[in-house]
C-alpha cells in the first residue's frame, strides 16, 4: 500500500473504532469561560489551575519583553539562544522549587525526553509506574534502558520489583508522576524515595499537575510531602498551573551541569521564546509572592467534590483538583460529555485508548478563576445531565 492509502486506511479505522480526535477552535482567551463556535461555554478541560493563562500581569511582562528583546531566539541555548531572561528564569525556578539549579526545556514532553536518556543508557533499568505520562514512556524508550513497570502506586510491587534486580551493578531509576492526570491521585513519594535508599536507586518525579497545585505556594509535590533535598529529580511544566508553555528539571548543580552539557533538546533544538520565557518568569514571581490563588483552587475543589459526591457521583480516588466523574461506559461518557456542551458546560469525555477500556469518565478541572456561580451552574447541569442519562 502507498502511503496516501495507508492513511486513509488508518483514519478509517479510527473513526470506526470511535477513536478519532477532534479538535475545537477556541474563539477566546482561556478562562473561566470560553467561546466556541461563538458561543461562551463554562471551561472545565483546561489545566490552567490558576487562572494565570490570561492574566493581566502575565501578559503585560510578554509585552514589555517583546519591545525590549524581539521574539525568537533564532538558536539553541549553546549558540546564540540563551538570554538573560532565559538565565532568570531557571535561577527563579531553582529557588521556588528550593533546588540548588534548574534548567528549561521547550516543553515539559521535551524535558522528559531529554532527562531520561541523559540519567541512564543500555542495560540499566528503569522502574516505572504503570499509569505514567506518556511523555516519560517515551523519554524511557529513547533511553534504551531496560523498562520495569510496577503497579500502580503499589510500593509493595516497586519492592518486590527492586529486589529482584538488587545484586545488579547497573543505574536504577524510579520515575513517577506527582499527580496522575486522569484519575487526580498522589503517587506514594515518600514510600518510593524509601525504597530507592534501600535499592540504591535514582528518584525522578515529574510534577506537571503538581506544580501550582501541591505545598505551599504551590511549590509542587515535593514540597507537599516535605522531601526537599530527597527526590534526585524534579520535571515540571510551565504549561499547566503557569499558564504559559515551557518544561525544566530542578535538581543539584552538578545534575543540571550534566544536563546542560548531554541533554540532545538542549543541545539541537532551539530555545524558548522571549515572551514565553518572560511570561513564565511573571508566573513564577506571582506564585512566589502570594498563595491566594493556591487558596482560591483548592476553596473551589472542596466546594465542587463535595457537591458533587453528595449527588452519587464517584470520582475515585481523586486527592486534587482533577475530578474524574466515573461512568466506565464509552458510549455513556460520550453522550453524557455532549448533552453537557448542548447546556453550556464545556468537559471532554476521556475514554479508550486515553484511559483502560471500561474506565470512561469526564473529567472536571477546576480552576481559580472559576466563580462560585460557574460551579454552582456546572453542578445543577451535571445533576440534570446525571437524571437524564439514568446515571442517578
Ligand atoms: C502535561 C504533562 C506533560 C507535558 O507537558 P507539556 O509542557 O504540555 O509538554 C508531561 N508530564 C505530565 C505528567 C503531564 O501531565
Amino acid at each position: 500500500m502507498n502511503l496516501k492509502d495507508t492513511a486513509k486506511e488508518k483514519i478509517r479505522l479510527l473513526k470506526k473504532n470511535n477513536t478519532y480526535i477532534q479538535c475545537v477552535s477556541i474563539q477566546s482567551p482561556i478562562g473561566a469561560k470560553i467561546k466556541i463556535d461563538g458561543k461562551y461555554y463554562l471551561n472545565f478541560c483546561s489545566n490552567n489551575y490558576l487562572g494565570l493563562a490570561n492574566h493581566p500581569l502575565v501578559k503585560k511582562a510578554s509585552i514589555d519583553a517583546i519591545s525590549k528583546f524581539g521574539i525568537g531566539p533564532a538558536a539553541v541555548r549553546t549558540i546564540s539562544g540563551t538570554t538573560l531572561l532565559h538565565i532568570k528564569l531557571e535561577k527563579d525556578i531553582a529557588k521556588f522549587k528550593r533546588t540548588q539549579d534548574a534548567v528549561t526545556f521547550q516543553s515539559g514532553y521535551v524535558a522528559n525526553l531529554a532527562t531520561i536518556p541523559a540519567v541512564v543508557g543500555e542495560n540499566d533499568l528503569i522502574f516505572s509506574d504503570e499509569l505514567n505520562h506518556a511523555s516519560i514512556i517515551d523519554g524511557c524508550r529513547l533511553s534504551r534502558a531496560n523498562v520495569i513497570r510496577y503497579s500502580h502506586a503499589n510500593t509493595k510491587d516497586l519492592d518486590r520489583k527492586l529486589n529482584k534486580y538488587k545484586s545488579s551493578k547497573v543505574k536504577k531509576l524510579i520515575v513517577t508522576d506527582g499527580v496522575f492526570s486522569m484519575d487526580g491521585d498522589i503517587a506514594p513519594l515518600p514510600d518510593i524515595v524509601t525504597k530507592a535508599k534501600k535499592y540504591n536507586a535514582i528518584t525522578m518525579v515529574d510534577d506537571a499537575h503538581g506544580e501550582g497545585v501541591l505545598g505551599k505556594n504551590g511549590r509542587g509535590i515535593v514540597d507537599h510531602f516535605n522531601l526537599h533535598g530527597k527526590v534526585d529529580i524534579e520535571v515540571g511544566t510551565m504549561s499547566k498551573a503557569f499558564g504559559v508553555v515551557g518544561g525544566y528539571v530542578a535538581a543539584d548543580k552538578a545534575v543540571i551541569e550534566m544536563l546542560r552539557q548531554s541533554a540532545r533538546p538542549f543541545l539541537f533544538s532551539s530555545a524558548m521564546t522571549i515572551p514565553d520565557v518572560a511570561a513564565c518568569i511573571k508566573a513564577v514571581e506571582i506564585l512566589s509572592r502570594s498563595d491566594i490563588l493556591v487558596k482560591v483552587l483548592w476553596k473551589n475543589t472542596k466546594y465542587f467534590k463535595e457537591r458533587i459526591k453528595s449527588f452519587g457521583f464517584d470520582i475515585g480516588n481523586s486527592a486534587t483538583p482533577i475530578v474524574p466523574i466515573m461512568l466506565k461506559d464509552e458510549t455513556l461518557t460520550k453522550q453524557f460529555s455532549r448533552l453537557l456542551y448542548e447546556n453550556g458546560v464545556f468537559a471532554k469525555a476521556i475514554t479508550y485508548p486515553t484511559v483502560a477500556k471500561g474506565r470512561a469518565r469526564i473529567r472536571i478541572m477546576i480552576s481559580a478563576s472559576q466563580q462560585k456561580n460557574d460551579l454552582d451552574n456546572a453542578l445543577e447541569t451535571i445533576r440534570k445531565v446525571g437524571n437524564i442519562l439514568k446515571v442517578l
